[in-house]
């Protein structure tokens, strides 16, 4: 491909990747989407327990 430029899925800005793998234009995006899936999992896991322990009562 002679197209390297890639939208980082984080800021939807175009950078140019160095790898085909790329997803993101910087570490910080890559760290703030990370950071933002483990909220998602935290809170689905607390919607989970909440869930639970009012079918206990
Ligand atoms: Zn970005």
């Amino acid at each position: 491909m002679s197209e390297d430029k890639n939208i980082c899925i984080d800021c939807k800005r175009d950078f140019r990747a160095t790898r085909d793998w790329q997803r993101f234009c910087t570490p910080v995006c890559r760290l703030r989407s990370h950071r933002r899936k483990q909220r998602e999992i935290e809170a689905s896991v607390v919607e989970q327990n909440r869930v639970a322990s009012a079918s206990v009562l």
